[in-house]
C-alpha cells in the first residue's frame, strides 16, 4: 500500500482544508476532530507521511517518533487530562476501522471512558 496524497489529513497538513489546531511541533500536528466521540477528542498526526502505526513505527525517525510522542504527551498536559485521565488510541487497518490512511493518536478525556473494547 502506497501513502495517497490525498487523504483527508495530507490535506489539513497542506492546509488545504482548515482545522481546529491546538498544537504543532515540527514533527506533529493536533486538532480537534470534527466528529467527537468525547467530550474532548482530539487527533495528533505526524507530518511525515505515514499510512498508520505500523508504517510510522517501522519507518519514521528517532526524532519524527520523539517529536510526535511528546506532542501527544503535551497536549494531554496542556489540556489538564493527566490527572482526571484520558485515553489514546490508534486504528491501524481494516479490523480496528481506521478511516484515514494518515497515521494519527486519539486523545479522549473530559469523561469516564467506558470499556476498552466494545463487547457488541
Ligand atoms: P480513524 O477511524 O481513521 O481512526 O479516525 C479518523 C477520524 O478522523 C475520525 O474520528 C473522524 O471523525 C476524523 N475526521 C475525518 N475527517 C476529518 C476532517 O476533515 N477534519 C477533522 N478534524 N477530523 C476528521
Amino acid at each position: 500500500m502506497t501513502y495517497d496524497n490525498n487523504n483527508i489529513f495530507a490535506k489539513i497538513l497542506r492546509k488545504e482544508i482548515p482545522c481546529k489546531k491546538i498544537y504543532e511541533n515540527d514533527y506533529a500536528l493536533a486538532f480537534y476532530d470534527i466528529n467527537p466521540q468525547a467530550k474532548v477528542h482530539i487527533l495528533v498526526i505526524p507530518k511525515g507521511k505515514y499510512i498508520s502505526f505500523s508504517d510510522f513505527s517501522k519507518n519514521a525517525t528517532k526524532n519524527e517518533i520523539e517529536g510526535f510522542f511528546k506532542a501527544v504527551g503535551k497536549v494531554a498536559g496542556d489540556q489538564n487530562l493527566d490527572e482526571e485521565g484520558y485515553r489514546i488510541l490508534a486504528n491501524h487497518g481494516t479490523n480496528a476501522g481506521q478511516e484515514v490512511p494518515h497515521f494519527h493518536i486519539h486523545i479522549f478525556g473530559k469523561q469516564p471512558l467506558g470499556p476498552m473494547i466494545s463487547k457488541t
